[in-house]
C-alpha cells in the first residue's frame, strides 16, 4: 500500500492542548503511522499507509475541530538536490557547520541516512554543553551542594565539621570530567562514523552556498548551520571598559573570589551565584525584573529568593543597573530601584544576562540567510532558513536554548534536509529545569499565560511539607503547582520548586503531551515514599483537602 504524507489546515485550536487532543484522535485512525500537530502553525502532518484523506479529516472533526487537506507545494514533494556530489541513489553530501550538540545530532543522523557528512568545528569539539555549559556547571553545583549539605543537614548527629573545600582541586576535577566526557561522547562517537569527516577549522559560507574551510571549497548538497550562541551583555555604562566575567570564565576561575556580584537572576546566573556562595564567596545577585527566574511562575521566583537569602546571598530585584566601574579593590555597580540609587561592591563581576546566536562574521547574511531581531537565524517550522538548501538548529535559531532542544533540532534538520521536510519542529510540552537548590522545574502554561490565551483554569498548590518523602528527608522547601483546564480537567501546566524538582517534571510533561487529566493523575499509582507521589497529592488537591488524607493518599 502507498505511503503518503498529508498536510492539514486545522481550525478551532485555542492552545497546545488542542493540538494534543487532535494528535491523539489522528493516531487512532487505522493506517496512520505518525501524526504531528502544531498549535502555533494551525497545521497537522499525518503519515499514512492506505488511509483515505477523508478518514483523517473526519477524525479531526469528531474531536471537535475543522480540517482541510493542503496540496503540498512542488518544492516539498521532493527535496531540492544540488551540487556535484549527488550520484546514483546516494544522498547528497551534507556540511554541518558547528560541532556542538545540534551539530553532532545532525551529522550522525545524516550519516545514518546514508549521506557523506563534513562536520566543521572552529572551536572545541562538543561545543557549549560539555565544555563550558551543562557539564562543568552541574558538577561544580554538585560539589558545592555536597559540602553545603554536610554542614547544614538537619539530621541530629550527622552534621560534619564545615570544611572549606580545596577550590583548585574541585576545578581540576571538573576539568578532568569535561575532558573525559568530551572524549567519550564526542571524539569516540565520531570515530564510530566513518562517513563523517571532521574539519577543525572555522567555516565561511559563500554567496553560492559553497563553504570555505581552511582554504578548501566544499560544495555540499545541503548545509546545516549549528553554530550555537555566546554570552551577551546589555549596554551598561562603563561595562565595556571595566570588563566582566562570562559564565564560561566564572566556571574556570582558578581561585575562589572573596566576593562576587552577579548581574542576572535567571538560570545561569543563579546557578553560578549559589555555587560560589556555597564555596564561601559573598555573593550579591542583581536582577532587573521584579522576581528571580522571571520566565517562571512569579510565586516560585519569590520563594526561591527567600531560600537563597537564608543561605546568605544578597538578592535584589526590580532594579536598573546604571553604571559599572573597576578599581583596585574590584568592581562597583550602581543600580537604581524606586528612585533610590545604591552601590554594590565585589571582587568579581559576572554578567549573566542571556546568550545571543553566533551568526556574524562568516557570511550568513551575505548569502541571503535572514536573521531575526536578536541575530538568530530565522527558520520555518521545518528548521529551513530563507535559503531552502540551508537548515539551522540549536541555540543559533534562538530561544529556548537547551541542549535537548539542540539535539532534537539537529536530528530533525538532517531529516528534513534529506527526506524533504517530512517533520515539523514542535516544542509543545517542553520541560525546563533551573539547577538551584531547591530546583525549579516547569512545563506548560503558567496561570498568567493561560489567562492571556483565554483558557479558564483551576490551580492546585501543594507545599512540599505535605509530601511524606520530603518530610522523611527533612527537605520540605518548596511547593508543587498544577494548572488544569477547567473545561476538560486536563493538565496544562506544572511548576515545581523542590530539592529534586528536575526529577519530578517528566510525569507532568507526559501528562500534558498526551492530554492526561488531573483526575487520571490523582488516580494513578505512585510509590510511597517518593517525591513523585507529590504529583499525585497535588492532583488530589484540586478536589480534596490534602490535610485530611491519611498515609498513602488513596
Ligand atoms: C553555563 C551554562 C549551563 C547550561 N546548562 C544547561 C543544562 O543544564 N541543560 C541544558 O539543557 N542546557 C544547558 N545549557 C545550554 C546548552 O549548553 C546549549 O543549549 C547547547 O549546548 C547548545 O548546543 P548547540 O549545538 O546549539 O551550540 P554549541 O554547543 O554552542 O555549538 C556550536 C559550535 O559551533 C562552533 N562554531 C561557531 N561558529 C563556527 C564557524 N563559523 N565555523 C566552525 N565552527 C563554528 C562553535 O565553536 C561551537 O563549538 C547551558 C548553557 C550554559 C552557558
Amino acid at each position: 500500500m502507498d505511503k503518503q504524507t498529508l498536510q492539514l489546515d486545522i481550525e478551532g485550536m485555542t492552545c497546545d492542548h488542542c493540538a494534543v487532543t487532535i494528535q491523539r484522535a489522528l493516531s487512532h485512525v487505522p493506517g496512520v503511522e505518525r501524526a504531528e500537530v502544531s498549535f502555533p502553525a494551525r497545521r497537522a502532518e499525518v503519515q499514512t499507509t492506505g488511509t483515505e484523506p477523508q478518514a483523517v479529516v473526519r477524525a479531526v472533526e469528531e474531536a471537535g475541530y475543522r480540517a482541510s487537506v493542503v496540496e503540498p507545494p512542488q518544492s516539498q514533494a521532493a527535496p531540492p538536490e544540488r551540487g556535484p556530489s549527488i550520484s546514483g541513489g546516494r544522498k547528497p553530501d551534507v556540511v554541518v557547520l558547528g560541532g556542538g550538540s545540534a551539530g553532532f545530532a545532525a551529522a550522525i543522523h545524516a550519516a545514518d541516512l546514508g549521506a557523506h557528512v563534513t562536520l566543521v568545528e572552529g572551536g572545541t569539539l562538543g561545543g557549549t554543553c560539555v565544555n563550558v555549559g551543562c557539564v562543568p556547571s552541574k558538577t561544580l553545583i554538585r560539589a558545592a551542594e555536597v559540602q553545603h549539605r554536610a554542614a547544614h543537614h538537619p539530621f541530629d548527629g550527622v552534621r560534619t565539621a564545615v570544611q572549606v573545600p580545596d577550590f583548585p582541586k574541585v576545578i581540576a576535577q571538573k576539568d578532568a570530567l569535561v575532558t573525559a566526557m568530551r572524549q567519550e561522547k564526542y571524539w569516540d562517537v565520531l570515530a564510530a562514523y566513518p562517513n563523517v569527516t571532521l574539519r577543525q577549522s572555522r567555516g565561511i559560507v559563500n554567496r553560492d552556498l559553497s563553504m570555505t574551510v581552511d582554504g578548501d571549497t566544499l560544495k555540499p548538497g545541503h548545509l546545516i548551520v549549528t553554530t550555537g550562541a555566546s554570552p551577551w551583555a546589555p549596554p551598561i555604562a562603563g561595562l565595556a571598559e571595566a570588563g566582566s566575567l562570562t559564565s564560561t570564565e566564572a566556571l574556570a576561575l582558578s581561585t575562589r573570589p572573596a566576593s562576587m556580584i552577579v548581574i542576572g537572576g535567571s538560570a545561569v546566573g543563579l546557578e553560578i551565584a549559589q555555587l560560589y556562595a556555597r564555596f564561601g564567596t559573598r555573593v550579591t545577585v542583581l536582577e532587573a525584573m521584579p522576581t528571580l527566574v522571571p520566565a517562571e511562575d512569579a510565586e516560585i521566583g519569590t520563594a526561591l529568593a527567600d531560600y537563597v537569602r537564608e543561605e546568605g546571598l544578597e538578592v535584589r530585584t526590580g532594579l536598573s543597573i546604571g553604571r559599572v566601574d573597576r578599581g583596585e579593590g574590584g568592581y562597583t555597580v550602581q543600580a537604581t530601584a524606586h528612585g533610590r540609587t545604591e552601590t554594590f561592591q565585589g571582587e568579581q563581576l559576572l554578567v549573566a544576562t542571556g546568550r545571543r546566536a553566533n551568526t556574524r562574521g562568516f557570511g550568513l547574511e551575505e548569502a541571503g540567510i535572514e536573521l531575526g531581531k536578536k541575530g538568530e537565524i530565522r527558520v520555518n517550522e521545518h528548521l529551513q532558513t530563507s535559503r531552502p538548501e540551508v537548515y539551522a538548529a540549536g541555540d543559533v535559531v534562538g530561544d529556548p536554548m537547551f541542549v535537548y532542544v539542540a539535539a532534537y533540532g539537529g536530528h530533525l534538520a538532517a531529516d528534513n534536509a534529506l527526506n524533504g521536510n517530512s517533520r515539523r519542529y514542535d516544542l509543545s510540552a517542553l520541560p525546563r529545569v533551573t539547577f538551584t537548590d531547591p530546583q525549579v522545574a516547569s512545563v506548560g502554561l503558567t496561570e498568567q499565560e493561560a489567562g492571556a490565551k483565554g483558557i479558564d483554569v483551576s490551580v492546585s498548590k501543594l507545599p512540599l511539607s505535605y509530601v511524606p518523602r520530603a518530610l522523611a528527608a527533612h527537605e520540605t522547601r518548596g511547593f508543587i503547582k498544577l494548572i488544569a483546564d477547567r473545561r476538560t480537567n486536563r493538565l496544562v501546566g506544572a511548576h515545581i520548586l523542590a530539592t529534586d524538582a528536575g526529577e519530578m517534571i517528566q510525569e507532568p510533561t507526559l501528562a500534558i503531551k498526551y492530554g492526561i487529566s488531573v483526575n487520571e493523575l490523582a488516580a494513578a499509582f505512585h510509590p510511597y515514599l517518593t517525591l513523585a507521589e507529590g504529583i499525585k497529592l497535588a492532583a488530589q488537591t484540586f478536589t480534596r483537602d490534602v490535610k485530611k488524607l491519611s498515609c498513602c493518599a488513596a
